[in-house]
């Protein structure tokens, strides 16, 4: 193909999730010179690297080298470049080269209406769930999933009609640059905010302003489906120029737990009805009661028996890499029954609020990795200003490991013995297994999903096979 309006595009972090691997597909099946550069040298991008393979995409890793701006026409920047600090994004905007980001391209060319999901947590939850009754009322081939999700639909452009639906997850970063094509969904959903990414965005306000780009561009067709229990999403109604929506809880039986996710839920139905299938919400609400929670989200990987012979969940909920997280975790399973695993790599996150809830709602606490001696040290004051008052209920347990697959072991071995006095009417058993560290996995993990993996792999050993249902 000759393209006569060829450019020299510049895609900046190729990254492992997909955004930067469609940028560079993406310009180079345009007819495009493609340059890829990223901090990280060529060893630590392999996997990346191999999904371009075949295209005429040169590389400059291992650092970002001004040489390629020289003849740059477009930069195509990862959400997870930190602009203001980037000598090498500083460089390409006082030569006034034009940037733009790979959602912004996609939302530009995107033919069919967007349905935007945002917030600080849930985003992909929400987003699976919109997604998944979408599907079943509109068909699936009709439907796509993508954004921060962690795939590039870029790519899938050509077969994008003006009457399918797309959902994307939107994070604050990639929101941060919208305004440059004044574009925003035609449905955004807000689910919540809290302090996050504070390092990045500096201050919440600014971090509540990027969010807010997903509504700055509404027209009056448009839908603001916003939570009327956060207190700063549902202020947000000032922001749009489309209808908003609030929602609340969904009154219906989920097979995921916790009150979140019926606000996931009644985010989902909400949608559904802004984009006119209010007649199908009793669909759409089948499929989001059997939607099972994503992988690493509180997912159900394994089920056993505890000492008297009752049923025990083993829950992944490796994805919580903040305390807050693990709060939330904690609400969503049986109050004085779960044996929380929690442990990590150290952000100097204050764990003084965890302990305490750890303390007052599990059977157990098992604390591992970097951050264990902390946590266990937390924990062990809370038990010491605590009198013995659990009434029905034993003092939690603690116990300190090194390892996950030791913390699996000695969940199992929890679950598998009668303590003293333990078979005792009124002395409740674990009836749930639940990782959620509380903290980043880099201390033992290359991520969270490999830490979950390992879950996985160690759970798997010390159970019996056995389909989950
Ligand atoms: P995100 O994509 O925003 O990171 P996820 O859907 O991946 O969010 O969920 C990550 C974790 O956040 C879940 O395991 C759960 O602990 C928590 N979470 C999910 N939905 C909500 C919600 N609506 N409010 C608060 N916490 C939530």
């Amino acid at each position: 193909m000759v393209n006569m309006s060829r450019k020299n595009v510049v895609v900046m972090g190729l990254g492992h999730f997909g955004g930067g691997i469609g940028a560079a597909r993406w310009y180079a099946s345009q007819g495009h010179r493609v340059t890829v550069t990223d901090q990280q040298p060529g060893e630590k991008l392999t996997g990346s690297i191999a999904r371009l393979s075949g295209l005429p995409i040169e590389y400059s890793l291992g650092g970002h080298d001004e040489q390629i701006l020289n003849d740059c026409d477009l930069l195509v920047v990862s959400p997870a470049v930190d602009k203001g600090r980037s000598a090498f994004f500083q460089a390409a905007m006082a030569r006034n080269i034009p940037y733009t980001t790979e959602i912004n391209e996609f939302c530009r060319l995107c033919p069919a209406p967007i349905i935007g999901v945002t917030g600080s947590a849930g985003k992909s939850t929400t987003a699976s769930m919109i997604h998944a009754a979408l599907a079943a009322i509109v068909g699936d081939d009709r439907c796509c999933l993508g954004g921060n999700i962690g795939q590039s639909l870029l790519g899938q452009l050509p077969v994008i009609h003006p009457d399918h639906l797309v959902v994307l997850e939107l994070s604050s970063f990639m929101l941060e640059d919208m305004p440059l094509i004044k574009f925003s969904p035609h449905v955004a959903v807000a689910t919540n905010l809290v302090d996050n990414h504070l390092d990045r965005h500096g201050t919440m306000a600014a971090y509540a302003a990027a969010k807010i780009n997903i509504l700055r561009f509404q027209t009056p067709t448009d839908f603001a489906v916003l939570n009327r229990n956060d207190p700063h999403v549902s202020q947000w109604g000032a922001h749009t120029k489309g209808r908003v929506l609030y929602f609340d809880l969904a009154r219906i039986n989920l097979r995921s737990p916790g009150q979140h996710n019926q606000a996931n839920a009644a985010a989902a139905l909400a949608v559904v009805e802004a984009l006119g299938f209010a007649d199908r919400i009793s669909t759409a609400e089948r499929v989001l009661e059997n939607f099972r929670s994503l992988p690493h989200r509180m997912e159900l990987v394994g089920q056993s028996k505890n000492y008297l012979g009752q049923n025990v969940d083993w829950i992944n909920d490796s994805k919580a890499t903040t305390p807050e997280s693990t709060l939330t975790a904690l609400h969503a399973v049986p109050p004085g029954r779960a044996v929380v695993i929690v442990g990590g790599a150290d952000k100097h996150a204050d764990m003084s609020v965890l302990a305490e809830k750890l303390v007052e709602l599990s059977w157990g606490i098992i604390t591992m990795g970097a951050t264990g001696a902390k946590i266990a040290q937390a924990v062990k004051q809370c038990l010491d200003k605590r009198p013995d008052d659990f009434n029905t209920r034993v003092r939690p347990r603690l116990s300190e490991v090194k390892t996950l697959e030791e913390a699996v072991q000695q969940s199992q071995f929890w679950l598998t013995t009668t303590p003293p006095g333990g078979a005792a009417a009124g002395i409740s058993a674990p009836s749930c297994i639940l990782l959620s560290p509380a903290c980043a996995s880099y201390d033992q993990f290359i991520n969270y999903e490999q830490r979950g993996a390992v879950f996985k792999e160690q759970v798997a050993k010390v159970l019996p096979p056995a389909p989950i249902t």
